[in-house]
């Protein structure tokens, strides 16, 4: 899994909303620890919280399986964008037989759990898919086959509201773990200066 930060609202942006409220533009320190205090105090403290979404991060999610999205997509207070597999499966076609013993080639595909068997047979469903493809039959078709574990990738973008609630309900331990491991990840990418926001939402966890 890889997270990459493609874009944030710098936080001047939030104060200068939360400011217009009571016209206090000249109290303004251009994203210093002034306008840091006013966001926390107002969006979180107060729970004006909507003010929080001027606040917008654009994240590059890679490596994730299509359980782990479909989870994500949950979460309506977002965009997604997602590599298409009615596009883009004829990556397979040119692939040779996926076989137990080279785990590693079967991996560019697939986000294994760590247990064999279900690793195993995620491998099978990948070998049966390409099967398929090689047979002619059409993408939209052939995506009817593919394994929960087969991995794809989006941009997401989501504000800083929806965020809290995101890390909030998907660090806890009751959590997928894949999911758990990207709400952690994404809470590592988040600028350092923005981090401060989502501190109260995070639950440390062991795998
Ligand atoms: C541990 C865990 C287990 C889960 N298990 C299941 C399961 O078994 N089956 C299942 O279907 N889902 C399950 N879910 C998904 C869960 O029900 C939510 O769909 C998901 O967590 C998204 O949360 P959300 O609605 O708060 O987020 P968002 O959709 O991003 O919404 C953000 C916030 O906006 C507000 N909001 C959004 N839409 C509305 C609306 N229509 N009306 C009023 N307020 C709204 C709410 O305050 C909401 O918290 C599970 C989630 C977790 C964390």
């Amino acid at each position: 899994m890889k997270v990459t930060l493609h874009h944030h609202t710098p936080l001047v942006v939030c104060a200068t909303a939360i400011r217009t409220c009571w016209q206090s533009f000249d109290k303004s320190d251009n994203g210093g620890e002034k306008d840091r205090e006013l966001i926390d105090r107002v969006g979180n403290k107060f729970k004006h919280a909507s003010t929080l979404e001027h606040l917008v991060y654009t994240f590059y999610l890679e490596d994730i399986s299509r359980a782990l999205l479909q989870e994500l997509a949950r979460h309506r207070m977002a965009s997604l964008s997602v590599k298409s597999t009615r596009y883009t499966l004829k990556e397979l076609k040119s692939e040779e037989e996926f076989t137990l013993e080279d785990k590693k080639r079967a991996e560019k595909y697939l986000v294994f759990t760590g247990v064999e068997m279900v690793d195993e047979m995620s491998i099978k469903a990948l070998e049966n898919l390409r099967l398929v493809l090689q047979a002619g039959i059409a993408n939209d078709k052939a995506k009817f086959c593919l394994p929960e574990s087969y991995k794809t990738e989006l941009t997401w973008t989501v504000n800083a509201r929806s965020l809290q609630n995101f890390i909030g309900l998907r660090s806890d331990k009751s959590a997928l773990w894949e999911i758990r491991d990207l709400a952690n990840m994404v809470y590592n990418t988040i600028p350092k200066d923005h981090r401060y926001l989502f501190e109260d939402y995070i639950k440390s966890y062991d795998n």
